[in-house]
């Protein structure tokens, strides 16, 4: 509706060159500061105050910022973004697509996990007392964990049906059940887009537009300080990183990384050069401010404000494009966590010693695309549906403690994956409905 206000927006392409290059900055030098934190200052009493008095509420004001637009941004605009796609039989012919989508990169990406831990196994060496050690020292978070993993096996079936269909819809806003407020858009959405009396459906729309009009110039003023705010998060996550406890799980750290990083370099270029069809250094070159954000905050719903301006503002993807996508992406496709669930489980086995057969791996691919969906884009957000699916398959789920310790860092990659994938998916969406995504990069330098 009105896609060149939003072009128009406050800061030109080259202010968004400048903003994406700052925050790389920001994130390289808030982790070399952290990192002589954690090295030479661990204990003094000043890195401590440092951190709890400046760094962690820059960050924090960084994060609540951008959750504090989801809600309403997602609201407003996916309800705009499914009315104005014309008729239902595109709104399924688009939503078809996206799915099919979703599936297969989300297959690819457990494919990629399940090919390393079980070529390099990583758990097979790990000997009893380490893992007893890290049972015992953990026992007070895994107790908590273990009561929401119990919850998620009954959100599963028949629970999804209640998380999905609110019976308050303005509770679920409140609390922000991603679920429920894509089912409560799309089902406006359509409405609208059936509904006979156009002047009042144009009066609505409108509005909401405006509305997330404002989100996203909200946004960009929040993207100005982002350079600061990633730099201050970055300071925290990598002076706590508990080094120590990396050493025993050394290996596994290796596999996972190892599976995002040829997730991320290799089937994504692929998708990029010869399905989206766009220079594939220019793709990763303009997706750094989401990459940034969403390495720094593990969020992608945090993230997710950031991903629709870059799209629009960086490839020219259109509003109608980004408004359905991108929030549905965020809340269904997670290719990193998949990728992470898969190895995560089977390296727990392993270190146990337990088998998993042939049929167990493939129920545990079925149960990790299934239950991804219903992720929450939060940090830590896998951890509890991950106990869930290890208990499922006979996986003593206390074994959690052998990976909690180092999950930041995993997290913070694993985020990237995930909002990574749903920004190739709304390219794919893009290059579907005919958009010339060369001449928008040749375009927007
Ligand atoms: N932190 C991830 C995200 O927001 C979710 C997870 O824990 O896997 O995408």
């Amino acid at each position: 509706m009105s896609e060149i206000n939003r072009n128009k927006a406050e800061s030109g392409p080259d202010d968004e060159k400048t903003i994406s290059t700052r925050i790389l900055v920001g994130l390289i030098v808030g982790a070399i500061i952290g990192l002589i934190f954690n090295v030479y200052f661990p204990d003094a009493p000043w890195t401590k105050w440092i951190m709890s008095n400046v760094t962690a509420p820059i960050g924090k004001a960084f994060l609540q910022s951008l959750f504090m637009v989801v809600v309403p941004l997602v609201l407003s605009s996916l309800i705009v973004g499914v009315a104005n796609l014309g008729t239902v039989e595109h709104l399924g012919r688009l939503g078809t697509r996206l799915g099919l989508f979703y599936v297969v990169t989300t297959l690819m990406a457990v494919m990629i996990g399940q090919f390393f831990i079980n070529t390099l196994q990583p758990g097979a060496g790990i000997p009893e007392n380490i893992r007893n050690e890290a049972v015992v020292a953990m026992s007070e978070q895994i107790s908590g964990l273990q009561e929401k993993s119990a919850g998620v096996n009954e959100s599963l079936w028949p629970g999804i049906v209640s998380t999905i269909i609110p019976k308050n819809i303005i509770a679920e806003l409140a609390n922000a059940n991603m679920l429920a407020v894509i089912f409560v858009s799309f089902l406006f959405g359509i409405a609208l887009l059936t509904n006979e009396n156009k002047g009042g459906t144009q009066t609505v729309l409108q509005f909401l537009d405006a509305i997330s009009e404002a989100c996203i110039r909200i946004v960009g003023w929040i993207m100005k300080v982002a350079p600061f705010a990633v730099a201050a998060l970055m300071v925290n996550a990598v002076a706590n990183f508990g080094l120590e406890v990396m050493g025993n799980v050394g290996l596994y750290i290796m596999v996972v990384i190892l599976g995002y990083l040829t997730h991320f370099f290799v089937t994504y270029s692929l998708i990029v050069k010869y399905v989206i069809r766009i220079p594939v250094i220019e793709f990763y070159k303009r997706i750094l401010p989401i990459v940034a954000t969403a390495f720094s905050t593990s969020s992608s719903s945090a993230t997710m404000p950031t991903t629709m301006r870059t799209l629009e503002k960086r490839f020219g993807v259109p509003e109608s494009i980004t408004t359905f996508s991108i929030p549905l992406g965020m809340t269904v496709n997670m290719d990193g966590t998949a990728l992470f669930e898969v190895v995560a489980a089977l390296f727990v086995a392993q270190v146990f010693g337990i088998d998993i057969s042939l049929t167990g791996q493939f129920t545990l691919v079925v149960l990790v695309l299934l239950t991804s969906i219903g992720v929450a884009g939060v940090p830590g957000g896998s951890i509890p549906i991950l106990m869930s699916a290890m208990a499922s398959l006979g996986i003593p789920p206390e074994g959690i403690a052998l990976v909690l310790g180092v999950d930041r860092l995993l997290d913070m990659g694993r985020t990237v994956v995930n909002v990574t994938g749903d920004s190739t998916a709304a390219l794919y969406l893009a290059r579907v409905e005919k958009i010339d995504l060369e001449r928008n990069l040749e375009a927007i330098k």
